[in-house]
Formats: C-alpha cells, sequence, structure tokens
C-alpha cells in the first residue's frame, strides 16, 4: 500500500496555518479539528515548518502563559521530512520512527497535497497485517 491510497480513504484537505500565526490560534486550530499538528506555510503555499502539540507544550514549558502570544515561528521545526503519494507504508513508518515524530506531509511536485499521522499508518498496518493473517489462515486450512 501506498501514501496515495492512504489519502484517498482520508478526508481531502491539509491544515495549514502561517507563521505570523500565534500559539494560542494553532492551539485553537488543533483542538476543533481534533489534530495533532499544522504545517506551516509561506505565501507561495511551499512548506517553511511544522508544529505540533509537542512544540506548544514545550513552549508553555518554557516561556509560561506567555507562549500563548508568541508566534508559530518561535516553535516550529522547520527542517520538515516529508513522502510523496509513491512512498510506501513501510517507509513512512521507518521515517517517523527514525525522526521519532507522528506526522509526515505528503509533497507532490513541490506542493502540500496531503498529512499523514501515526495514527493513519497504525489503521492501514493492521489492516494489512489482517489481511495476511486471513490469506494464511485459508492456505494452512485448504492444505
Ligand atoms: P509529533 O510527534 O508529530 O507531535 O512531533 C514531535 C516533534 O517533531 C515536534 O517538535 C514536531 O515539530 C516535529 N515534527 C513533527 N513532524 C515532523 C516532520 N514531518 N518533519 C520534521 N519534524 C517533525
Amino acid at each position: 500500500m501506498n501514501i496515495g491510497q492512504i489519502l484517498k480513504t482520508k478526508a481531502r484537505g491539509v491544515s495549514t496555518a502561517r507563521a505570523e500565526d500565534t500559539i494560542q490560534e494553532i492551539a485553537t486550530r488543533l483542538a476543533q479539528r481534533k489534530i495533532g499538528a499544522v504545517v506551516i506555510v509561506g505565501e507561495n503555499g511551499k512548506v517553511v515548518g511544522i508544529i505540533s502539540e509537542r512544540d506548544i507544550i514545550r513552549l508553555i514549558a518554557e516561556h509560561g502563559p506567555k507562549a500563548l502570544t508568541m508566534v508559530a515561528s518561535s516553535g516550529m521545526t522547520r527542517e520538515v521530512v516529508s513522502c510523496s503519494k509513491t512512498s510506501t507504508l513501510e517507509e513512512i513508518m521507518d521515517a517517523m520512527t527514525q525522526g521519532r515524530f507522528r506526522h509526515l506531509p505528503v509533497i507532490e511536485d513541490g506542493s502540500l497535497v496531503g498529512i499523514v499521522s501515526i495514527g493513519d499508518v497504525v489503521k492501514h498496518h493492521t489492516a494489512e497485517v489482517e489481511l495476511e493473517v486471513t490469506a494464511m489462515r485459508g492456505y494452512l486450512a485448504t492444505g
């Protein structure tokens, strides 16, 4: 299974924000959309960073309540690891494990076309494993 197939099963659209948006605005968006990260894009729509709930917790731990008035650029990760629609489930599982993060933007021809989370990975990986187990059971049963 590749990422293009996984994206087809998801609601369209990726939540994005701007580097100058405040942490309060980003936190509100994460809460409203029940998501864990937003991709930060520049004026041309290009990815310039990613900010997750973990970054927000870190900012609050470091700066207290005033973290909420800080801007996204002060807490986002700028070196964003991404994947493409042709990346495989195994490849993105490796990337998430190596990078110790749970979100991976999907880039196609330089543009952001989706995002996959650890939740998507677990769901589709479990489905694949279940399919294999069913096939193996059938194979054993028929000898
Ligand atoms: P997460 O596990 O996704 O909440 O993210 C943990 C940390 O990794 C945070 O500092 C994020 O900004 C960062 N991060 C999340 N996704 C990515 C990614 N695709 N590339 C680089 N850093 C990321």
